[in-house]
């Protein structure tokens, strides 16, 4: 998941190789002098006591003198939170665009104060250090990631940002199913001094056909949808939207399966599956959460339908 959301944090500068971007962030990144992080959504508001869906707006950094300023924003989630040396930090901009998705603003862990907040003690994704930040600095305006570019029409983020964004969530997931399958099929076929196997068992041999079959099944659609992206035929965010929503659930079936075929043992956390099974829930409330991802699913299915609505008609 660090890697997951390193790459979706330096996804739109890779993809826009102008010179201040390049020398300022590619450059590093090729050394492997780049750790990034993503702090976006605010649900939990200033306080962390609050709480707005997860559609929520991000601040929006007023213009000074010396570019944007970033007053106490507090981010409720931050993977890699204090370790990463850069953040991608979702944003809205004082006279900009107040509606779409957020801008995008990159800074270096030195050129802000920030804190973390709390440890991470998740149900699962352990070794992510999920903590909330605070973030206080200004950071100047050239840091807004695609300020450079000559049309601004689309936002940075749908354009450069989204189908990586959206896909590694859905790879993270099916990484997380394969993993778990891959255990499975060796201490499946693992022989028991009794003689057995587990996978002597009708149920089994079954339970891990259909897994076999589900995590191909996520497979495919991801890596279609990725080629789809790569060739710059992923127009809309519908393909990674149903991409990712479909290898959560992969996720979640595959590891809650495992768990059954290996029972008190595997739940016991005498085999590893319980870990999988834990991480692979995350990958239904992460990104967007693939209850508000269907929801978007529905309308980009039948935009006209949603538009006469949104417009009382
Ligand atoms: C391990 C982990 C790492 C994370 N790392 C990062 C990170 O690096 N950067 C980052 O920005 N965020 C990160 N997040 C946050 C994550 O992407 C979600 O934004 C966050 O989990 C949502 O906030 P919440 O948990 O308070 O959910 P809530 O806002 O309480 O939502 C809970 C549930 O309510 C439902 N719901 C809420 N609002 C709506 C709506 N408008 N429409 C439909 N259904 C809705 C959904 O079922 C949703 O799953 C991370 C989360 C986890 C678990």
């Amino acid at each position: 998941m660090c890697y997951k959301m390193h790459l979706e944090a330096v996804g739109a500068i890779s993809q826009i190789p102008t010179a201040y971007p390049r020398q300022r962030y590619i450059e590093p990144l090729l050394r492997g002098e780049v750790f990034a992080a993503a702090p976006g959504g605010e649900p939990h508001g200033q306080t962390g006591e609050d709480w707005t869906p997860v559609r929520q707006k991000v601040t929006t950094l007023p213009r000074v003198a010396a570019g944007l300023q970033i007053d106490h924003v507090r981010k409720s989630y931050v993977t890699s939170a204090g370790h990463a040396t850069h953040y991608v930090m979702f944003c809205r901009v004082e006279g900009g665009r107040t509606e779409g998705p957020p801008e995008l603003l990159m800074f270096k862990h030195d050129e802000v104060e920030w804190e973390t907040i709390g440890a991470w003690n998740g149900l699962g994704m352990r070794g992510n250090s999920s903590a909330p930040m605070l973030f206080n600095g200004v950071v100047p305006e050239a840091n807004l990631v695609g300020i450079e570019l000559v049309d601004q029409s689309v936002p940075v983020m749908a354009k450069y940002m989204a189908p990586c964004q959206i896909l590694t969530y859905g790879a993270a997931d099916l990484g997380i199913a394969s993993g778990a399958f891959e255990i499975a099929c060796a201490e499946g076929d693992k022989r028991f001094p009794s003689g057995g196997h587990r996978l002597d068992n009708p149920i089994n041999q079954r339970r891990m056909a259909e897994m076999s079959t589900q995590r191909e099944a996520a497979r495919a659609l991801l890596h279609a949808v990725a080629a789809m992206a790569d060739a710059g035929r992923a127009t809309s965010v519908l393909p990674p939207l149903q991409a990712k929503v479909f290898c959560a659930e992969v996720g979640v079936r595959v590891t809650t399966d495992l768990i059954s075929m290996f029972g008190g043992t595997a739940f016991a956390g005498r085999l590893p599956f319980e870990r999988y099974f834990r991480d692979s829930r995350a990958g239904l409330v992460m990104g967007q959460a693939n209850d508000v991802a269907y929801e978007t699913i529905g309308t980009l299915l039948f935009p006209e339908h949603w538009s006469e609505r949104l417009s009382g008609n």
